[in-house]
């Protein structure tokens, strides 16, 4: 029998473990700390436990590392590696340095079912989900690294924001993410806040409602398109949650948001999505006066503007950088909080939609999308509404 990893356990889950050994709460309680707040992986390190408790950990258990198999450092500080999860599969984790945060973008699954069209997850199909273990062990791997790396005085923390941004479709992956997410804010593990936790989701709107009730973290939706036709050849789930119902979900999910809004993401792609009429479109669909939406439904939102980062076989180009100033010009003069997002670790192929790893494809990805290129509606960058 494999022996239990402990790093699929939220401190709920690892209470019931202990108690499973005879143990009480407060030795989960000193366990989840010695793993959590000082990347220990050694029993018998744990001074403070029992020898009796540190011999039966011994024997059932450990805190199982992921195999790094690379690490890349960009000359901008972004530093990327690449975890092997077994079974042809590999995933990436992408640490982003600024002034005043350290944020981590973790992967939730190998691949991705979802198959949005800009993609680079997308385009390689998906394997597997991750388990709890798994998400969590990227952000133990790369905190301890870190703190070691950049020799953080002690209780120091490398990494002050995790974002569910990596390879994956988190709310594909429910089961799994709710734990890791609680043991990123446990006081007793990572203890971030949770406004310093955030989801990013294609729009699985059921999901969202779980979320909202299991774990409200921030949430970032994915939007890419102000109208369902737009929306349903690049992100094909619109077709089954499609925009009315997605912004029910957010709307919802603001009752307990731990910040009163939703971060909305934005793909800028060339002649596809990012004219002057698409911006309009966009802010009569936050303000409620989309035909897409029901009359007068408003959602509290900031834009991310993120520049499309191309990989070999999208067959899409970046919207140049003028047009996506543009674009965030009429956001912001309807009053919509705005931002480009600067593209990091460039040079390391870490930036957004750039994280491919190794997907043991099972769902024929590659084939799937081809179909789908043909009917995308794609404009020359020089159509109609470019210059409306
Ligand atoms: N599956 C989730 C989270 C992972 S993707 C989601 O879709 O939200 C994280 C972000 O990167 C999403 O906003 C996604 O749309 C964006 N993204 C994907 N491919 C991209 C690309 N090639 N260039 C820029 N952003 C991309
Ligand atoms: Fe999956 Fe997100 Fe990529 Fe879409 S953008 S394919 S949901 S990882």
């Amino acid at each position: 029998m494999s022996a239990v990893n402990l790093l699929d356990f939220d401190l709920d889950g690892l209470a019931a473990f202990c108690a499973g050994l005879g143990e009480k709460r407060f030795r989960a309680v000193q366990l989840f700390r010695w793993i959590h707040q000082k990347g220990e992986a050694d029993f018998e390190r744990m001074t403070d436990l029992a020898k009796s408790l540190r011999d039966k950990l011994a024997g059932r258990c450990e805190v199982r590392p992921l195999a790094v198999v690379s690490e890349h450092r960009s000359s901008d500080g972004t530093v990327k590696w690449l975890f092997d999860v077994g079974g042809g599969n590999a995933v990436e984790t992408v640490f982003i340095p600024e002034d005043d945060r350290g944020t981590l973008c973790v992967s939730s699954q190998a691949g991705c079912a979802v198959g949005c069209r800009f993609c680079s997850t997308g385009h390689q199909g998906f394997s597997r989900n991750l388990s709890t273990g798994e998400i969590l062990a990227q952000l133990w791997h790369a905190e301890f690294a870190l703190r070691r790396q950049l020799q953080l005085p002690a209780g120091e923390r490398a990494i002050t924001n995790v974002v569910m941004m990596g390879m994956g479709e988190p709310l594909q992956n429910y089961a799994a993410l709710v734990p890791a997410l609680r043991t990123m804010l446990d006081d007793h593990g990572y203890g971030l806040s949770r406004r310093r936790v955030t989801v990013s989701t294609s729009g699985m709107s059921r999901m969202i409602d779980r979320l909202r009730d299991d774990c409200p973290v921030a949430l970032a939706v994915s939007l890419h398109a102000p109208a369902d036709d737009l929306r349903d050849a690049l992100v094909p789930l619109n077709r089954k949650h499609n925009l009315d119902d997605l912004f029910h979900a957010c709307q919802r999910y603001l009752e307990r948001a731990p910040r009163d809004f939703i971060t909305f993401e934005y793909c800028m792609l060339d002649g596809v999505n990012d004219t002057p009429g698409h911006a309009r479109q966009l802010v009569d669909l936050v303000q409620g006066r989309s035909p897409c939406t029901t009359p007068g439904l408003q959602i509290p939102c900031k834009f991310n503007l993120i520049p499309f980062n191309p990989f070999p076989q999208s067959g899409l180009k970046r919207s140049p950088r003028e047009r996506v100033q543009a674009f965030a010009r009429i956001l912001q003069d309807a009053g919509i909080v705005t931002t480009i997002r600067k593209t990091r670790g460039d040079d390391i192929d870490a930036a957004c939609g750039q994280l491919a790893g190794e997907v043991s494809d099972r769902t024929n990805a590659k084939e799937r999308l081809q179909r789908r290129r043909e009917v995308i509606p794609i404009h020359s960058a020089g159509s109609a509404e470019a210059g409306a």
